[in-house]
């Protein structure tokens, strides 16, 4: 719908009042949706503590980045300050575009304070001096709340020149989205922030030695940023105490599908997919979708399984499939969207998504033979390897995971050849 209303040019002003009120349906927080950091708190801690020392507790906190990959973010921030360049860049990445995930729009409507102090915090450690939010384009319902936030937050001296009568300049800028997933992968992102069309760069170099307009460059998620601000007011082992030895803290869940509460969650990394199922009320599961349709599919067999880089990781994403689904109709369902989103630069993804799809749809509508599953599995290692960024990469894990899990369910579809009595198959060979 509100695409719709953008298509009409509709003016924001005018848009129907129940978009402004989305319910943010928070069921379960921990460290941070719990966290009352009010505006200036973690920057003040982080003066008062020194900056060097505050990347320490950073360091120390385990913290890896929230957009599913897990890069250590002091490790990136200090990439970045040791870079030569003197001009260098904050952006946080608030084009969450991967189907399933919400819960950083949930982190702009509720807790926009924290996102940007996260990013003033990451501007005085790394030494920059612009920051820009780049906003999901379906989210602009949140551009003039956030804007006012930014304005408050000027009035109060946490953001222009001499911040809290420090020596720090520093401003934010909000870039809106147009409605591309790919615009979510960080070097896209940096070529649209340039007004360029977003077709992501070969990497490395890594956006914190050449990001915006080439120069050194932090690109963090939204929990990342909150996070930070977090830890520099509470320090690194308040938040290393949850969360297992290689996942330190906690991770938000947007969770949808077939369950009773559909909405936010916050854990510490090591629950296990069994435990967030009860919670959200979910029963009869088939399987999850852990990490949005580029991450893991997962069956009813691997509930023990445990959220964590040392397992499944994600980057929120959690839908829950219960026995009334076709796995078939979700794995189509799926590979259709990564058709239909890639930027179209490279051909293994450009044209390997596209075949993805027809192949998939003939095994699915059963006109396939044995033949077409053993071409369809080659053709997702060829889009997997051979696709220019993660996208593509990406791009086949749907049919990957659920050939491996459920092969017979491919074979039952295949064309059931019936010939007619008396037919004999050899003489009409020979
Ligand atoms: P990546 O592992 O290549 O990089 C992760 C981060 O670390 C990047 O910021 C990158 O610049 C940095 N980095 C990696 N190696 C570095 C190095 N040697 N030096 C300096 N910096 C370095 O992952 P990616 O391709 O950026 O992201 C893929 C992830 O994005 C996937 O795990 C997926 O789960 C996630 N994803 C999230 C969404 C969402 O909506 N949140 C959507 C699609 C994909
Ligand atoms: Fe574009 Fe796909 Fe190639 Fe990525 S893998 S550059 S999305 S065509």
């Amino acid at each position: 719908a509100i695409a719709q209303l953008i298509d009409e040019q509709m003016a924001v002003e005018d848009w129907p009042k129940e978009f402004f009120e989305v319910g943010d349906n928070i069921y379960q927080s921990d460290l941070l949706l719990s966290s009352r950091l009010t505006a200036g708190q973690g920057l003040q801690s982080t003066f008062a503590r020194g900056l060097k020392e505050t990347l320490s507790e950073i360091d120390h906190s385990g913290l890896r980045g929230r957009g599913g990959a897990g890069f250590k973010t002091a490790m990136k921030w200090r990439f970045c300050a040791e870079e030569s360049e003197q001009e260098r860049y904050v952006v946080c990445n608030a084009d969450e575009g991967e189907p399933g995930t919400f819960k950083d729009r949930v982190l702009l409507n509720s807790y926009a304070d924290q996102v940007f102090e996260g990013m003033t915090i990451c501007a005085a450690l790394i030494g920059a001096k612009q920051g820009f939010l780049y906003l999901r384009g379906e989210y602009l319902h949140l551009y003039h709340k956030l804007e006012n936030v930014l304005e408050q937050r000027r009035q109060s001296g946490l953001l222009g020149n001499n911040i809290l009568g420090k020596d720090m300049n520093f401003d934010i800028e909000i870039c809106l989205g147009a409605g591309a997933y790919i615009c979510g992968e960080e070097s896209a992102l940096i070529e649209s922030l340039e007004g360029k069309c977003g077709i992501p760069r070969n990497r490395p170099p890594y956006p914190v030695s050449q990001g915006y307009l080439n120069k050194p460059t932090v690109v963090n998620n939204v929990e990342t940023f909150v996070a930070t601000a977090n830890i520099a007011l509470h320090g690194g082992a308040w938040f290393a105490a949850k969360g297992t030895e290689k996942s330190q803290g906690t991770k938000i869940l947007s969770i949808s599908g077939d369950c009773l509460r559909p909405g936010i969650y916050e854990y510490p990394f090591g629950v296990t997919i069994r435990q967030i199922l009860a919670d959200c009320g979910a029963h009869d599961v088939l399987g999850v979708q852990i990490g949005g349709p580029s991450g893991t599919f997962i069956s009813n067999q691997e509930l023990d399984r445990i959220l964590g880089f040392e397992d499944l990781a994600t980057g929120g994403s959690f839908i829950v499939f219960n026995s009334t689904r076709n796995i078939l109709d979700i794995v189509r369902n799926f590979t259709d969207f990564f058709a239909h989103e890639s930027c179209g630069f490279c051909t293994p993804c450009r044209v390997g998504t596209s075949l993805l799809k027809k192949q998939l749809d003939k095994i699915v509508d059963g006109h396939g033979s044995a033949g077409d599953v053993v071409a369809l599995e080659e053709l997702t290692r060829l889009v997997k390897n051979h696709s220019h960024c993660g996208l593509g990469q990406t791009a086949a894990n749907p049919i990957i995971h659920t050939l491996e899990r459920y092969p017979d369910l491919y074979q039952s579809q295949l064309k059931k050849i019936s010939y007619e009595p008396g037919f004999d198959l050899n003489a009409s060979l020979e």
